[in-house]
């Protein structure tokens, strides 16, 4: 039995109650979870396991949203569950810092290219926790791109050798 989060009261169990999942920002109901009621101040609250794995759930399923660009709320789940700063997703994804800011806040629409990106760092991180890598690979390779139309020196030749393309698979994420 658990106690109340608030009191550490007695609690009853309701069971089969869609829960309205409002702490995640978006319009989330989830079925199959308990909810439990405080029999002393009356506190409802509810337990709910794998957490991560309900984020990635959600996560996908606003990723693979068609016909519509994500809404401010999907960006700032997402940019949330990708452990980012507003900063630091503006920097991923080539554009001002503010412009997160305005997106989340719905002053401004993201544009078509950027919804992709998005949607596809997302779903690349998804891959990256379901196979236990511990890296932001493509986030950190695209914040390392330059941001200003300028001149840079292209890079040296490439050069591989045989482990590189039949090894263990080239690492993104490497050193
Ligand atoms: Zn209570």
């Amino acid at each position: 039995m658990k106690k109340c989060v608030e009191c550490g009261g007695k609690t009853g169990s309701i069971k089969n109650k869609p829960y309205r999942y409002d702490e995640c920002g978006l319009d989330v109901v989830l079925h199959g979870v308990t909810q439990f009621r405080c029999e002393h101040c009356k506190e409802v609250f509810v337990s709910l396991p794998g957490i991560e794995a309900l984020h990635r759930a959600i996560g996908g399923f606003i990723c693979s949203k068609r016909k519509a660009l994500l809404t401010p709320a999907e960006i700032k789940f997402l940019r949330k569950d990708l452990h980012l700063k507003s900063k630091e997703l503006a920097s991923a994804l080539g554009v001002r810092p503010e412009t997160v800011s305005r997106w989340e806040t719905g002053k401004e629409t993201i544009g078509e290219t950027q919804d992709r990106l998005l949607r596809s760092l997302y779903m690349n991180y998804a891959s990256e926790k379901a196979n236990n890598v511990i890296c932001h690979g493509l986030v950190q390779m695209f914040s390392e791109l330059p941001r200003e139309r300028k001149e840079v020196k292209s890079p040296k030749k490439i050069e591989l050798n045989l482990a590189d393309w039949l090894g263990a698979g080239m690492e993104l994420c490497g050193t």
